[in-house]
């Protein structure tokens, strides 16, 4: 029996990155994957690849949201796993400053309101099972802020920190998890697009990373199909750092 078989799991932005790798780790330990992203494309050929479903959706828009959800259960009649990680990286000169506001708006839209309405919508699916795992991702610096100065960016991940800790909280009782993922700098698309219009910046990361390097988005996945398992079952309502070290140094 796998850690995971058989449960059914939405993993928002599993086209590129972190939600690929995660995609292939939960249908290798015998989960049932949902694949959802805005790109066509990557979306169903990762949903293709691990034997899954593919749903397209903006998820900062509150229908394509309950759509999802509708389409899934629908399909497999009961929703174990919500990866909420879709986001985009900050603008490009994201200081106090200089972002402006239709940027400022646009990074909370995406990376924080899409998991307002990620969790909206699925909580109350889990809370009819009496079961479920939510894993929102957030970043490490929601718990350290930046040295790259990245306003919008910071703060909307310190909004999906706090939410999710409200959310553990609240939902304990009703046997539904939710963690804060904070991943450290990792090697995918969204990071190397940020270190392409800024090759300094990655130095300057790489040199707050004890473990001296960033991380392969294989590593992320595996920390989420921890939280997403059983193995997890007393840990709710955390900010979950998978971050090499930079927290500790
Ligand atoms: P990525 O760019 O490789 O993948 C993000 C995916 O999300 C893409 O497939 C994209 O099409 C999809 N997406 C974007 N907007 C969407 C929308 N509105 N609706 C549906 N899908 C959408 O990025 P990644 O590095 O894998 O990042 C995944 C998450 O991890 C993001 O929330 C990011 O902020 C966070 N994160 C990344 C790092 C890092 O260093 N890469 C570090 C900490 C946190």
């Amino acid at each position: 029996m796998q850690r995971l078989q058989d449960r059914v799991a939405v993993i928002t932005g599993a086209g590129s990155g972190i939600g690929l790798a995660t995609a292939r780790r939960f249908a290798h330990e015998g989960a049932k994957v949902v694949a959802v992203d805005l790109d066509e494309v990557t979306g169903a050929k990762v949903a293709e690849e691990v034997g899954g479903l593919y749903v397209k959706a903006d998820v900062a828009d509150e229908n394509d949201v309950t759509r999802m959800y509708q389409t899934v259960f629908d399909a497999y009649g009961r929703i174990d796993i919500a990866f909420n990680n879709a986001g985009i990286s900050p603008p490009e000169d994201d200081s106090i400053l200089e972002t402006g506001i239709e940027a400022w708006r646009r990074v909370q839209e995406v990376n924080l309101t899409s998991v307002y309405l990620c969790c909206k919508h699925v909580i109350p699916y889990m809370r009819r099972q009496g079961k479920g795992s939510i894993i929102n991702t957030a970043s490490f610096v929601a718990v350290l802020g930046s040295a790259t100065s990245q306003i919008s960016y910071t703060a909307s991940k310190g909004g999906v920190l706090a939410m999710s800790r409200e959310l553990g909280v609240q939902f304990a009782r009703e046997g539904i998890r939710v963690n804060a993922l904070c991943p450290g700098p990792v090697d995918t698309p969204l990071l190397r697009e940020l270190f392409a219009k800024d090759p300094e910046r990655a130095q300057r990361r790489l040199v707050h990373v004890p473990l001296g390097r960033f991380a392969r988005a294989e590593e992320i996945a595996a920390a989420v199909a921890f939280l997403a398992s059983d193995d997890a079952s007393f840990i709710t309502a955390s900010e979950f750092l998978v971050d090499g070290g930079i927290s500790g140094a």
